[in-house]
């Protein structure tokens, strides 16, 4: 929010007194988040409150005005603005009762002059004078707030810290309601996302969008702000929907998922069922699965088949495949993902074998995986991985690799 102070009076300009209530209004609307970019000072004339008024109207949100509330010809603040903003003024009952009390406690007389400091802007917020008569107001039009608070400081500073204020901070909270979205992505390193989607990315104040890696996954958040959340959400879902139209292939959910347990969803969904061999992964695949809730249904089971001998025992993968190729290889993977398809007579079968590391293994490099998904009535698919990383890292992204295939595969039969 912007706000711009108008000190109005003639002695001010007189320098017969220092505008000690735009420093004092400045520092604390400073202190809430409110810019200010503009003091005025201003006499007692009309026309020339006007015209400040209007360029203040250009260049800010919020006008602070302080001065003119008072009784007199010259106390003409409230009358300029209401009749800028269109309006006009009507007695505040509240304001003329205690005024009625001052003078009867005071004894004085009180004069039709003084009945004036109870009229205020019609329909704007009525802020209690404590220590005066002359109340101060809130009001808006076209968009713009106008505060209006009297000049004596005495008076004016409790009503800003005790009334105003917290009407500029009702009103922010308007202003700046602040949504976001986490976007979830996975199989595209973070340089490349951020190249794909760069123009994007530097064309961004409103939405923001915020990328972060980490776990061979990468995020963005796209953050936007807006007075109507729903206006909030709007503007989140074009920036998502331009951004999905650039990397979809690799998005899988919103927020605090994880991609296993979108694949889970995606597994009810299908009402498909699954079965796991797993080598260099050793049951992490299957853990996963496992830790979600209802899973039963469509997880038939698995082999952990570390060795050539339990790969070939338990999970029927040919000798000779092992002695040709390896148990590192495409063939290898295949014939795991087949097998344990059959074994565990679901619809699909996925397996695991490659090289976590440190070391070399067949002579294949560490993170070098091959990665099967066998279903019924349809060509194996195997994919080849190269992988960086520690022995743990590259396990885990096996595994998110496999959940990242799967949902491939599932979001292609759509
Ligand atoms: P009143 O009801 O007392 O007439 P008002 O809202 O009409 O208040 P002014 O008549 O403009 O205010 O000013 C009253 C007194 O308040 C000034 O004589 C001065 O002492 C003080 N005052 C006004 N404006 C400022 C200012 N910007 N900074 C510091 N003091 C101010």
């Amino acid at each position: 929010m912007n706000a711009e102070i108008i000190a109005v009076g003639s002695e001010l300009l007189l320098g017969q007194i220092t505008n000690t209530n735009a420093r004092f209004l400045s520092q604390h609307l400073a202190e809430i988040g409110v810019n200010i970019y503009y003091h005025t000072v201003v006499g007692d004339n009309e026309k020339r409150l006007e015209d400040a008024v209007n360029l203040a109207k250009e260049r800010a949100d919020l006008i602070v005005f302080s001065g003119g509330l008072g009784p007199t010809k010259d106390d003409l603040t409230k009358e300029t603005i209401a009749r800028l903003m269109g309006t006009t003024l009507e007695y505040n009952q509240e304001a003329l009762q205690s005024i009625e009390e001052y003078f009867r406690k005071t004894s004085r007389v009180m004069t039709e002059n003084n009945k004036k400091q109870a009229l205020v802007i019609k329909n704007s917020i009525v802020l209690k004078n404590d220590n005066g008569m002359a109340p101060g107001m809130f009001a808006k039009a076209e968009g713009k707030y106008y505060m209006l608070l009297p000049g004596p400081p005495r008076e004016m500073q409790p009503m800003f810290l005790n009334y105003g204020r917290p009407e500029i901070l009702k009103t922010m909270e308007k202003v700046e309601k602040i949504e976001s979205r986490v976007l979830r992505f996975f199989g595209i390193g973070e340089s490349a996302l951020e190249t794909d989607i760069d123009d994007i990315l530097m064309k961004q104040t409103n939405p923001t969008i915020a990328p972060l890696a980490g776990d061979g996954e990468v995020t963005l958040r796209i953050t936007a702000k807006h007075e109507s959340t729903e206006k909030a959400f709007k503007m989140i879902q074009q920036a998502e929907d331009e951004i999905l139209e650039r990397v979809g292939q690799f998005f899988y959910g919103y927020g605090e998922t994880t991609i296993a347990a979108e694949l889970a969803v995606k597994l009810k969904e299908k009402q498909v069922t699954i079965s796991a061999a797993e080598s260099l992964t050793g049951g992490l695949f299957l853990g996963e699965l496992t830790a979600i809730e209802g899973m039963s249904s469509h997880l038939k089971g698995g082999i952990v088949c570390y060795t050539n001998e339990v790969k070939e025992q338990q999970v029927s993968v040919k000798k000779e495949t092992l002695e040709q190729y390896g148990a590192v290889s495409s063939e290898c993977a295949k014939e795991l993902a087949e097998n344990i398809r059959k074994i565990c007579r679901s619809d699909i079968g996925i397996s695991f074998t490659g090289v976590a590391g440190p070391g070399v293994h067949e002579g294949h490099e560490p993170g070098t995986v091959f990665l099967a998904i066998a279903a019924e009535g349809q060509e194996t698919i195997v994919h080849s991985l190269k992988m960086a990383g520690s022995r743990n890292a590259i396990r885990k992204r096996t595994v998110k690799y496999g959940c990242h295939y799967l949902l491939q595969m599932f979001n292609e039969e759509l």
